[in-house]
């Protein structure tokens, strides 16, 4: 099968790549099972060194690199610059912590001396999505690669240009052959990767169905996995929110990537007293997003990444509608070359309808009135996913006693959710486990080990 750069923006089709044989993955794992003495073994201070200058390359090379995320995946230019300036102060954080956060940590007990200390798994497998090709992979694997493993990426097919580009500045930065690898394998391969002995361990950003997939290929051979699935996020409002915030953020929340962002708002779960005036406020500035060429300044509303994800949505919409959602705008495929979709808001989402069950990966928010802060509560958790939340109230401790309450892996008061390197970040229920980022995250591919001295 080969791969292929498609510009979702004009359908066109610009680039083919193969996936790699039987007797090229050899060789791959070969590389980066060879290199994992010799990077282990490089004083952490020297891999933070590395990472640094990842940033400087990052940077230098940011419009190179944005331009590349929007010709693959249909991202606004503006958001893809930001994206890459997020990868570089990712790795500035890593860098500059990521050896405090390893330190030795002596711990009292019988012994003349006993403490933790954090030694690499070997080599890691980053399964990763198109969504952010860029932020997906720095994030999972930067950490990974200060701990002194190796990593190897299989990244999404939709975004082989992207994944070529992440190998080369990895190698540009003085990562020597075979710390880091761009594996171009199909989904099908991977599981054989997974069991290969030279893999000590997968991490997985995608939907639920690879994670689980991924996730029951590693527990058959007892490997440790990471997943970071979908989301349907809450985002409640509460009557004494200030609604002009609660647009201005709902609108980022939902809108940002086209909508196509694990942690967007997805339900916005609205107290009856002030629904109307919300979903008014909403509509003016929702209806005013303008579809356009992703590399013009001017336009705010990009494709969808692919024609079938697009079709996707459209169906779980018409499917609402057809179970009694009412269409507040949008609503419908745009005319022209290219994947886009109408920016949307659907109102009086009920059980029974996909867009309240289901993450709906695209411009739609989802609207379900609410008599009261309880019932706002009881249906945010009313999902399969748990992955983030929002409240908006005007009183900042109702909102985090309300935050406290919300099933999931992150929850936001007064804000819009979103992933910060100093914060930890990861779901529960369907939308995961285990956590990225923070020192939190650089201690999910170790050995916690124990020494005990006497
Ligand atoms: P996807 O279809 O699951 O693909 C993600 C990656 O997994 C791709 O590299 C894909 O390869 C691979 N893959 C797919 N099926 C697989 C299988 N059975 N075994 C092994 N690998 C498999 O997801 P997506 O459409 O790219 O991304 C959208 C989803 O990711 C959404 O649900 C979104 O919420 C979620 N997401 C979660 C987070 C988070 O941090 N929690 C962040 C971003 C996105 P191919 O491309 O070759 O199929």
């Amino acid at each position: 099968m080969s791969f292929k750069t498609q510009n979702p923006a004009t359908g066109e089709i610009l680039e083919h790549y193969s996936s790699l044989s039987s007797e090229e993955i050899e060789h791959a794992l070969a590389l980066g099972a060879d290199a994992v003495p010799i990077w282990s073994n490089t004083p952490i201070n020297s891999r933070c060194t590395r990472v640094e200058r990842l940033a400087e390359i990052l940077r230098v090379r940011k419009d190179e690199l944005a331009g590349l995320i929007t010709l693959e995946m249909g991202k606004l230019f503006s958001e893809a610059q930001g994206e890459i300036e997020k990868c570089a102060a990712a790795c500035d954080y890593y860098a500059e912590n990521g050896e405090a956060q390893l330190e030795d940590e002596m711990i009292e007990s019988d012994a003349s001396r006993s403490l933790i200390t954090y030694q690499p798994l070997g080599t890691i497998l980053a399964v990763m999505p198109w969504n952010f090709p860029f932020w997906q992979l720095i994030r999972a694997a930067v950490p990974a690669l200060i701990a002194g493993n190796t990593v190897v990426m299989k990244h999404a097919s939709n975004v082989p240009q992207c994944a070529l580009a992440i190998d080369a500045i990895f190698r540009e930065a003085g990562f020597a052959e075979g710390i880091f690898v761009n594996l171009m394998i199909e989904s099908s391969q991977v599981e054989a990767v997974i069991r290969d002995p030279r893999i000590h361990g997968v991490t997985l950003t995608g939907s639920g169905p690879a994670g689980r997939s991924v996730a029951a290929t590693a527990g058959s051979v007892l490997k440790k996995s990471l997943l970071e699935l979908g989301g349907s996020d809450p985002f409640i409002v509460l009557e004494d929110a200030d609604i002009e915030l609660a647009v201005q953020h709902a609108t980022m929340g939902r809108f940002l990537n086209c909508g196509q962002s694990c942690i967007a708002a997805k339900r916005f779960i609205v107290v009856e007293a002030i629904a109307d005036q919300f979903i008014d406020q909403f509509k003016a500035v929702v209806g005013a997003l303008q579809a356009g060429d992703p590399l013009d300044s001017t336009t705010t509303l990009a494709p969808m990444a692919r024609e079938d994800l697009r079709d996707e949505l459209h169906q779980q919409v018409e499917s609402s509608v057809a179970l009694g959602a009412k269409i507040v705008t949008g609503g419908e495929i745009i005319e022209r070359s290219g994947y886009y979709y109408a920016a949307t808001i659907i109102d009086h989402v009920s059980v029974g309808q996909p867009a309240w069950s289901e993450e709906l990966f695209g411009p739609v928010a989802s609207i379900i009135r609410v008599k009261d802060e309880r019932e706002a509560v009881a249906v945010a958790n009313e999902s399969e996913f748990g992955l983030g939340g929002v409240i908006f109230s005007g009183d900042s401790e109702r909102g985090e006693r309300l935050a406290r309450q919300l099933e999931s892996g992150a929850a936001f008061v007064n804000g819009m959710v979103k992933s910060d390197p100093r914060l930890p970040f990861g779901g529960i229920k369907q939308s995961g486990y285990g956590r990225e980022l923070s020192y939190l995250g650089i201690r999910e591919f170790v050995n916690i080990k124990t020494l005990w001295i006497r």
